[in-house]
Order: structure tokens, then sequence, then C-alpha cells
């Protein structure tokens, strides 16, 4: 069998590469635009165009969030837009769970398919991100960590997790993020 990463694990590892451009450090995020196999677009999370970095003059929060920086998700469909580039009917990789907002940008853009590898959010966040995934006909997929086992999927829908599942993996991430 070939050893060549699989093409989903191959933008995600992308995705990754692009959130190390972040500039606000509460959250490193990238996303990167796919169509056919074809990178469309990327982008991370960082400030308006010109406008100064979280890293370089502190956080501006409201409510318990950074409002500073424009997200991954909305960057990545920005370049496009700025490029003239189509991406009606693509997929998105994303290292974190879209926010509502970046959802709405994402569903308006005509992208169809969201991979993410970490869960965020509040349980009604990620409730009311997974009806409206539903109503719209949009594929919200968690791509899981890899395993030498072929059989286990390599990606679940979270149409598919109930909420135990959600809280024992969020209750899990705090754990590791309070050490
Ligand atoms: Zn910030
Ligand atoms: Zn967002």
């Amino acid at each position: 069998m070939s050893t060549r990463k699989r093409w989903h694990r191959y933008f995600m590892d992308i995705a990754e590469k692009v959130a190390t451009r972040a500039t606000c450090d509460r959250k490193h995020v990238g996303a990167v635009i796919v169509s056919d196999k074809t990178i469309l677009s990327t982008g991370y999370n960082g400030s308006i165009r010109g406008a100064p970095h979280c890293d370089d003059v502190g956080h501006m929060m409201e409510d318990g969030h950074c409002i500073r920086t424009v997200h991954a998700e909305v960057n990545a469909v920005a370049q496009a837009a700025r490029n003239g580039v189509r991406v009606d009917g693509a997929t998105v990789y994303v290292t974190l769970l879209p926010c509502w907002s970046c959802f709405k940008t994402i569903a308006n853009a005509g992208i169809k398919k969201v991979i993410f590898s970490e869960i965020y959010g509040t349980e009604k966040e990620f409730q009311r991100l997974a009806l409206a995934a539903k109503a719209t006909n949009i594929e919200i997929l968690h791509l899981l960590e890899e395993t030498a086992n072929a059989t286990v999927a390599d990606f679940v829908s979270i149409h598919t997790y109930d909420i135990v599942d959600y809280r024992y993996s969020r209750d899990s991430d705090e754990v590791e993020e309070n050490n």
C-alpha cells in the first residue's frame, strides 16, 4: 500500500502551517479552500490589512473574546474575492471548528464542505452549527487523529456526535489547557 499522504491529511497539514502566520496568540487558526485537489485560497486569523497586530499592541477584548482579528475562514474567502477566484462548491479545511459568524460566510460563499480538526465553542454554539449545517446541506466533518487501524473512519460528521461525546472532548481539551 502506498505510504503517500492522503489528500485530507495533506490539506489539513497545510492549514496547520498557514495557522503559524496568525497574529493573535489567543488562538492560531488556519484555513485552506480547496476544489478538485487544488488550493484556491488560504487564510489565517489576523488584523485588518495594514492595522496593528495583537502580537504587537495587545488584544482588543470584548465579552471575553479578542475581536481584533478577521478569522481564518473569512480571510480565505476574502483572499479569493480579491483574486477573483470562485469558491462556489469548494471545501474548506480549517484547524478549528468554525464559529457561527464564519459559518455564515462559508455558507454564503457557496462552500459545501467543512473539514476541521479541533472542536471549539460552547455546547449551544455547537448545536446551532449542527442544525444550520443540516438545513443548508453543508457537510461538517471532524478529521480524526490518524490511527494505525485503517478500518477506523477518517472523518466523523458532527451530526453523529451526541452532546455526551462533545462534552467529553471539550473536557479533555480544557484539562490540557489548564496544565
Ligand atoms: Zn487578539
Ligand atoms: Zn470564526
